[in-house]
């Protein structure tokens, strides 16, 4: 194999590492995010060939080339296919149309594809060195489930979830408080952005440095990485020939999922466009419109809201690998290709009211239930083809990502359809189980308090 990729940080000033320290590492030390200095590339033939692999293995093709040498072939191999042991439909909708339905995992949303293949990366690494690790994690429901099922019984790494009591469902938080073992949860009486302000200066605490912190959110390489495989898997099983080409529509949040969308473009997947789908958190298509980039402090409440994000922590990415420079705040630097960015992404807000209807009309024309992200997703797409008519023909093939299962979203679904989705049995016997979790007052001293006395 060729030298190895080293990654470097969006901010430049921090030295470039391996994969094995970013993976670990988390940030940068100077707050930006790691990226590859080099891209791999795959030819559309080699990308062809994997409509005959499973889904693991095409992870395996991919992140392989990405880590060249960090991990020996056998161990990659059988960590992606304990990682990805669960269907990935591809629902056909009409024409070349399609739903990908990424909510097959044992939590129901695609932060599952993610999560557990950065827990076996993880977990692989300390255990080589013979070192352990507590990672932080501060949820509004979807990570922290996530997190805490990927993590679940690894034996080098403790985890300590953080959430806002009032703020998740009652499912969401069964989710996380009836594991037990190495994953503890904290009910804190604040915000979601004090769990992450807790998290963070315990992050900078010097006191806490002996018990080797690190965190498992979105900014992670690790988790990055393996969100670009299905769009290798979507294309692979889809494609007619090698002149294909492809659109797909992302509901997106903070970017990581259309983040893993690009970098598999520029590995050689032919994607005609993405339709790049926010809720009313419309900094990026704003951005896209008028170029002035404006974080959205507080962000607003939306039905989709594992996407209420007002200042995209991958945007940084993006406007990296498109020549630019934007800090941890948003401020940008140095330009990006506005005109390649474009013509390789449309961005697109929709509002809840048009989410609802979304839901409505998909249900009663195709028989196919959305719930609110993959919604964004669908309405971002038909908006797209009305701007863009010369797309919208019926040969072109086009794949939109629903990133949660219907069953998460009991209660709005309800309202809109009336119906009641059938529960996927990773989520059902929920309530059978018992809940363990720590209520905390929203003070820092005594979160570190409870660290000290609990970890070693
Ligand atoms: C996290 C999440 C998103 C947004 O993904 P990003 O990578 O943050 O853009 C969309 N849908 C669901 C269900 C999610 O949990």
């Amino acid at each position: 194999m060729s030298q190895p990729i080293l990654y470097y940080s969006t901010n430049h000033q921090s030295k470039k590492i391996s994969f094995r320290e970013a993976l670990l590492q988390g940030q940068a030390p100077d707050r930006g995010l790691y990226m590859p200095e080099r891209i791999p590339q795959l030819t559309k033939d080699e990308i062809l060939e994997f409509s005959k692999k499973p889904y693991y293995e095409i992870a395996y093709e991919v992140v392989n080339r990405f880590l060249q040498n960090e991990i020996p072939s056998n161990d990659l191999m059988a960590i992606v296919k304990d990682a990805y042991d669960f269907d990935i439909p591809l629902e056909h909708v009409y024409d070349r149309n399609y739903l990908m339905r990424l909510d097959q995992g044992p939590t129901a949303s695609f932060k599952d594809f993610a999560a557990r293949m950065m827990g076996r990366l993880m977990q692989y690494f300390l255990r080589r060195e013979n070192r352990k690790m507590l990672v932080l994690t501060a949820t509004s429901g979807d990570t922290g489930s996530a997190i805490a099922n990927a993590f679940y019984g690894l034996d080098n790494i403790q985890v300590v979830i953080l959430f806002p009591e009032t703020e998740v469902t009652d499912r969401q938080r069964k989710q996380m408080t009836t594991l037990h073992k190495n994953i503890s949860v904290i009910a804190l009486d604040g915000k979601f952005d004090d769990c992450q302000a807790i998290v963070k200066m315990a992050f900078c605490d010097q006191d806490l440095n002996y018990l080797k912190l690190s965190s498992a959110n979105s900014i992670n390489i690790g988790r990055l990485l393996p969100q670009s495989v299905y769009y290798f898997y979507a294309f692979s099983r889809l494609a007619k020939d090698k002149n294909d080409s492809i659109i797909f529509s992302v509901p997106s949040g903070n970017f990581g999922d259309l983040m893993g969308g690009i970098i598999a473009k520029h590995i050689g997947l032919p994607v005609k466009r993405f339709v790049v789908s926010t809720n009313a958190n419309d900094e990026v298509p704003v951005y896209f419109k008028d170029g002035s980039y404006k974080t959205i402090v507080p962000s607003r409440n939306c039905i989709s809201s594992a996407m209420n994000v007002g200042h995209p922590s991958n945007m940084a990415r993006i406007i990296d690998l498109y020549g630019g420079v934007m800090d941890e705040k948003g401020n940008i630097s140095e330009p990006p290709d506005v005109q390649r960015l474009k013509s390789d992404i449309y961005a697109v807000s929709i509002k809840d009211d048009e989410t609802k209807t979304t839901i409505k009309n998909v249900f009663e024309r195709h028989k196919i239930l959305l719930e609110p992200h993959g919604a964004v997703g669908w309405a971002g797409l038909l908006q797209f083809f009305n701007n863009n008519p010369a797309d919208n023909f019926h040969d072109q093939l086009t794949v939109t990502l629903e990133t949660a299962h219907p069953a998460k979203f009991p209660k709005e679904i309800n309202e809109i359809l009336h119906i009641d989705p059938a529960l996927p049995p990773s989520l059902a016997n929920l309530d059978e189980k018992e809940e363990i979790m720590v209520a905390m007052k929203n003070d820092y001293n005594k979160f570190k308090g409870y660290l000290i006395k609990n970890f070693k």
